[in-house]
């Protein structure tokens, strides 16, 4: 037969899965001898037994537990339900996974009319008993009945405002006694029935009601957001009570072995005197700091200091303990890892290894990429955030915390920034006629998009916060509005986003900056140790590439030129350069924006200083540098001297069906080669210029979507001829590679062909994942959040790989690579290159480097070492 109850004593910090993480801790403490209350664990599977029998707690099962409950009463030397000296009990969930407040606890589990003269009797104490008494009606009445705890509450307010009471240790044993009374006829009337007496059907009711919170939907939707498996179940543990309502020599509290906001090694925790259960959070009466215990109960302060330290060696990590103190009696109720800042969890992690219990390896798999993130952007001042009105979520685009005032255009964006304000640009989508705008807010929210949108890229690129696809919201940008469900908000109103979770705020919030000090830069020591990949940062300007290399960047993966093209006063001559009618026309605008481009390159080369740096040759369609409104039309007009009609005329011609899929990359240089040829030439002049200066330089020039080998062959002759002139006139050689972006499904299957001829490939994921799933990358967000809840898909393929499709896609080009070029470089310079499942992916497939956004490189850099030390590990244990 099955075996679906455990006794304290028979489980393990292991089964984890069978007795919930409370369970097994409590199971584990047990056999390390600590003073845990005696009890046993109904199992996970007793759960998914009781769900697979349509709520019904098998007649076994139930057997199987009372049995459990006699051992339990020999223990104790009480007897359940007795008048004379009654066992009672908490009954407690506990999931495999920490799931704070989604399920609940029930204490002193057993009282009744009868059984509460019982325990007056056995413990003298009848102001304690009472007082167990009418908790246990509330807490039964709220898990099993769902009668809200603030109407007890309020009973229990009530009672004290009358009798002038400001304390609950001052109600008398005759007002508890009342509010008993008060309880059991609110009971009645909540749930139409009488408070259970018999202590058998209360103990089966609480029991099957924590199984029945496992499907609650407060439940089911923290699992969702947290990826918890539906199916696991919660066990329940049986504990017998040990009281600290008892007088001043008892007590509850809850300690951490080091400070959790700080990491510090320093015990942690508060407690409350004659207090049981959750009245430490509860925030009823304030707690004490722990340290009084020590003035209070010497013995009992030292004795947890003991435990402490067995149960962080133990665990070998920092632990969040509960205890409680019966007339001078420590008991230990729960131990689990504790939660911890990103800056704690660093902090601990460095600590454990110089105290010798962790290896440097262990300490860099313990951090949580995900959890660093937050540290690496300002957030919102705690108190001031809970009190503030959230309007609207929408998709966690670039992580961060910041308020302004809002702003509809551009322009409007600008201006205000020019003004000394904080600006939050506010637009239905961005396009690259934003870039000015973007730059000068600090935050970007849009309608529309997904989470590699043009805002979305070019916010993480910038380290701005950002807020895309926020359908709920609707923006009138002629009339200069936005609208939630709750609130209309016009120009220059205040806003508050949250990139890291999508949330939006009416109104300011004050921030806080968060400073990575501590121990991070020895960490980050071992992490380089550790890791394999090289971890490059995609930066247009110099200014994101000295934030990268602050971050650790080893190289440029990516530097788009076309970010250099949106500057003010660039765009005119970018925009006669497209509208020439001739070659000659056209080779006067670049001309001009061949020295805006060296000034560019000069910049970043002498900040890379020799680390290789990979620029991206034009990729957009032209059309998308056109003026769009007649009054830019005009502008342009005049600017360039050439009538209004006539660029409309050629801004019309130029327009595409289908611009993704167009006239753009290397298919710009199929048919206008001097495009390519002048940033070529723009590129070797300034590594001759920064040469000159004495500094090293290796450009590495990146033709972008190229499909067949012939396209490369083509492009990449004329860019040879262009530098050897350029070489041979200055007499002088310098080490340069031409390559190719690798972000179609064709050249992914015939990379064979094109590895001849290029001398890296940079895997292009986004536009890849675009092409293969055939999603347009702007407006997937429409259907992928579906395409998720219906398990089509495990995670959104623009943030995280799809390994299946689009890797298959990727280790195809690179095998097919590696066979005709073994020299080839490679690497990845999609937005999956900072993310951690997708770093752990292309680390397996052995290419070199991946590339990001500068504020995402610590991450990046972590995820490549534990990569590696996931790896290791597995050879070890084949
Ligand atoms: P949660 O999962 O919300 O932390 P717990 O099951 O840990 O819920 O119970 C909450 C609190 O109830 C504990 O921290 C402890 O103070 C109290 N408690 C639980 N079981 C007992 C017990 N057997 N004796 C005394 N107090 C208990
Ligand atoms: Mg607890
Ligand atoms: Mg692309």
């Amino acid at each position: 037969m099955r075996k679906f109850v455990y006794h304290f004593n028979e489980g393990s910090k292991e089964m984890k899965y069978l007795l919930g993480g409370k369970g097994a801790n409590l199971a584990e403490m047990t056999n390390i001898g600590l003073p845990v209350p005696p009890g046993f664990t109904i199992t996970t599977e007793a759960c998914k037994d009781y769900n697979e029998h349509h709520q019904y707690l098998s007649d076994d099962i139930y057997a199987e537990m009372m049995t459990h409950l006699h051992i339990l009463e020999e223990e104790t030397e009480k007897k359940f339900g007795d008048t004379t000296n009654p066992l009672l009990i908490s009954v407690r969930s506990g999931a495999p996974f920490s799931m704070p407040g989604m399920m609940d606890t029930i204490l002193n589990l057993g009282l009744n009319d009868q059984s509460v003269l019982g325990l007056v009797k056995a413990t003298n104490d009848a102001r304690s008993s009472y007082d167990c008494y009418r908790r246990f009606i509330q807490m039964f009445g709220d898990v099993v009945f769902q009668i809200p705890s603030y109407r007890f509450e309020q009973a229990l307010t009530d009672l004290k405002e009358q009798k002038n009471y400001t304390l609950d240790t001052e109600l008398s044993v005759a007002d508890l006694q009342d509010l008993i009374t008060t309880y059991k006829a609110l009971y009645v009337s909540a749930s139409g029935r009488d408070f259970p007496q018999d202590p058998f059907q209360q103990l089966r009711l609480s029991i099957t009601a924590v199984f029945d919170s496992w499907e609650n939907p407060r439940a089911a939707v923290y699992r969702r957001l947290h990826h918890i498996d539906n199916q696991l179940g919660t066990a329940v543990n049986i504990q017998s009570m040990v009281f600290g309502n008892t007088g001043d020599t008892s007590g509850t509290g809850i300690a951490f072995t080091r400070n959790p906001s700080t990491g510090e090694n320093l015990f942690f925790g508060e407690y409350l005197l004659n207090a049981q259960g959750e009245d430490v959070v509860a925030g009823i009466r304030t707690p004490e700091p722990i340290s009084h215990l020590e003035d209070t109960m010497p013995e009992v302060y030292k004795q947890l200091l003991e435990v402490a330290a067995l149960l962080e060696l133990h665990y070998l990590d920092m632990q969040d303990i509960e205890f409680t103190i019966e007339k001078g009696e420590l008991f230990v109720l729960q131990t689990r890892n504790g939660k911890r800042t990103a800056q704690a969890a660093i902090n601990i992690a460095v600590d454990l290894v110089h105290e010798g219990k962790l290896t440097k390896e262990e300490a860099i798999m313990r951090i949580d990429t995900a959890q660093i993130d937050q540290l690496l952007h300002p957030s919102f001042d705690e108190t001031s955030l809970h009190a503030a009105t959230s309007l609207a979520t929408g998709l966690p685009a670039s992580p961060g915390a910041a308020t302004g005032q809002i702003y509809f255009n551009a322009e409007d964006a600008v201006d205000a920034a020019e003004r000394g304000e904080k600006v939050v640009l506010v637009r239905n989508e961005t396009s690259p006629e934003d870039i000015e705008g973007m730059a000068k807010s600090v935050a970007i929210l849009t309608a529309h998009g997904g989470m590699t949108s043009h805002a979305a890229v070019v916010a993480r690129g910038m380290g701005k916060c950002c807020v895309a696809g926020c359908d709920s919201i609707a923006i009138d940008e002629t009339k200069k509005v936005m609208q939630s469900a709750t609130a209309t908000l016009k120009e220059g109103d205040f806003l508050s986003l949250n990139g890291s979770t999508g949330s939006i705020y009416l109104g300011e919030i004050p921030l806080v900056e968060t400073e990575i000090g501590g121990h991070f830069e020895e960490l980050m020591s071992w992490v380089n140790e550790a890791k394999k990949l090289v971890v490059r940062v995609n930066a247009d300007s110099p200014d994101d590439l000295e934030v990268g290399l602050h971050f650790g960047a080893e190289g440029v993966g990516l530097c788009r030129t076309e970010h250099m093209f949106f500057q003010e006063d660039r765009i005119p001559h970018v925009r006669q350069m497209i509208i020439a009618e001739t070659k000659e026309e056209r080779m006067i605008a670049l001309a001009h924006l061949k020295e805006m481009q060296k000034a560019d390159f000069v910049g970043i080369f002498r900040a890379a200083n020799g680390k290789p740096v990979n620029i991206r040759l034009l990729d957009p369609p032209l059309h998308e540098f056109l003026p769009k409104t007649d009054r830019d039309i005009e502008k342009l007009a005049r600017e360039i001297g050439k009538p209004a009609e006539e660029i409309k005329q050629r801004v019309h011609d130029l327009a595409e069906t289908n611009p993704m899929l167009g006239h753009r990359g290397c298919r710009l240089a199929i048919t206008f080669p001097e495009i390519y040829i002048m940033q070529a030439e723009a590129i070797i002049e300034s590594a001759i210029h920064i040469h000159d200066e004495d500094i090293a330089v290796y450009p590495e020039i990146m033709v972008p979507l190229v499909s067949s080998r012939e396209e490369i062959t083509i492009i990449k002759n004329q860019l040879k001829e262009a530098i050897q002139t350029i070489f041979r006139k200055e007499q002088l050689v310098l080490p340069f590679d031409i390559g190719t972006m690798i972000e179609i499904p064709r050249a992914c299957v015939t990379a064979d062909e094109i590895a001849e001829e290029a001398q890296f490939f940079s895997f292009g994921t986004n536009d890849l994942t675009q092409l293969t799933f055939g999603f347009s990358r702007d407006d997937a967000n429409k259907f992928l959040y579906a395409y998720q809840e219906q398990k089509i898909l495990p995670t959104d393929p623009f943030q995280s790989i799809d390994q299946k499709g689009v890797g298959a896609l990727v280790t195809t080009a690179v095998q097919r690579g590696r066979m005709t070029n073994p020299a080839l470089k490679m690497g990845v310079c999609g937005e999956h290159g900072g993310d951690p499942a997708s770093i752990q992916f292309f680390h397996r497939l052995g290419l070199q480097y991946v590339s990001c956004s500068p504020y995402r490189i610590p991450i990046a850099r972590i995820a490549a070492a534990q990569a590696s030390i996931l790896e290791e590990r597995e050879k070890v244990t084949v």
